[in-house]
C-alpha cells in the first residue's frame, strides 16, 4: 500500500476549478518533486492535503496508508502523520516559538494517547535539531516567526518538521525567498529527515532546490493536471525547455 494515493483529485476555489484531475502515489522512502509554473495549483494541492478551509474537493480521492485522508480533520491529518511547509509560515506574535514548538509537539503525542513530553526531555529533543538548522536560543524565545528573517522562517519550519517526525512531508516552495546559504541549511535539514519510512513531496518552481534535495521522481503540473512524470533528469530538461512547451505537449 501505497503512503499516499492520490486519484483523479478535483478540487475548486471560490467556485474556480483549479485542479483537474490528479494522480499520484508516493510510496514509503521516495521523495517526489512537483514542479509547474505559477498558478499551475502546486499550493492547491498542498492545501488541500493540509484540508484547508475554502478549498472544496469536488471528485477523486486521497488515501494516506489506505485511510481516507479527505475524511479526516485537519488536525487528524497531522496527528496521523502529514506535515505542511507552506509557502508563507505564519506568525504568532504573543506566543514564544519555544512554546509553540511544544505545544504542536504535545498536541500531536496527546491525539495519539501518548504521554506529554517534560519540559527537559522536550528541550533536549529540540536542542540537538535547533543546532542542526542553526536555530538559535535567541530566535526560540523570539516570538513565532516575529520579524524573523524569511530564512530564518523557513529553518524554523524545517525544525517543527524534524520535532513532529512525519511520515508524509510536503514542502511548499520551502525555497523561495532564500539566498543560498539558507538553502543548503534548509536542504541539510530536509535530507537528514529522509528515510526508508517517510515520504516527501517537495514542491517548487526552479530546479535550484533539486540540486540539494535530489528526488527520486519529477511531476510536472500544468493548469491543474500532472502533464508528465519522470526521474530526477526531468528537473534538468524543464529547466531547459521551460514550461511553456510541456504545457503544449499535454494539450
Ligand atoms: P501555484 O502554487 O502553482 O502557483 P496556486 O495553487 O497558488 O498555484 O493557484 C492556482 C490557481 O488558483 C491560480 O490561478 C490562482 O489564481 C487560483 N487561486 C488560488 N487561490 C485562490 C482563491 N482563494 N480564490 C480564487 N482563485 C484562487
Ligand atoms: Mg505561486
Ligand atoms: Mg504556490
Amino acid at each position: 500500500m501505497a503512503l499516499l494515493e492520490i486519484e483523479n483529485l478535483h478540487a475548486t476555489v471560490g467556485d474556480k476549478e483549479i485542479l483537474r484531475g490528479i494522480d499520484l502515489k508516493v510510496g514509503e522512502g521516495e521523495i517526489h518533486a512537483i514542479m509547474g509554473p505559477n498558478g499551475s495549483g502546486k499550493s492547491t494541492l498542498a492545501y488541500v492535503l493540509a484540508g484547508r478551509e475554502g478549498y472544496e474537493v469536488t471528485a477523486g480521492t486521497i488515501r494516506f496508508r489506505g485511510d481516507n485522508l479527505l475524511e479526516m480533520e485537519p488536525d487528524e491529518r497531522a496527528a496521523a502523520g502529514v506535515f505542511l511547509a507552506f509557502q508563507y509560515p505564519v506568525e504568532i506574535p504573543g506566543v514564544a516559538t519555544m512554546t509553540f514548538l511544544k505545544a504542536a509537539l504535545n498536541a500531536q503525542r496527546k491525539a495519539r494517547g501518548e504521554a506529554e513530553l517534560s519540559t527537559p526531555d522536550f528541550m533536549r529533543k529540540v536542542k540537538g535539531a535547533a543546532e542542526r538548522l542553526n536555530v538559535t536560543q535567541d530566535m526560540l524565545r523570539r516570538p513565532l516567526n516575529a520579524g524573523f528573517s524569511g530564512g530564518e522562517k523557513k529553518r524554523n519550519e524545517i525544525l517543527q518538521m524534524a520535532l513532529l517526525e512525519p511520515s508524509l512531508c510536503v514542502l511548499d516552495e520551502t525555497d523561495s525567498g532564500l539566498d543560498i546559504d539558507a538553502l543548503r541549511l534548509v536542504a541539510d535539514g530536509v535530507n537528514q529527515l529522509r528515510s526508508p519510512e517517510r515520504g516527501m513531496l517537495v514542491i517548487t518552481h526552479y530546479q535550484r532546490l533539486l540540486e540539494y534535495i535530489v528526488p527520486d521522481f519529477v511531476h510536472v503540473l500544468s493548469a491543474g493536471k500532472v502533464v508528465r512524470s519522470g526521474g530526477k533528469e526531468l528537473a534538468l530538461e524543464l529547466e531547459a525547455r521551460g514550461y511553456a512547451e510541456f504545457a503544449a505537449d499535454a494539450a
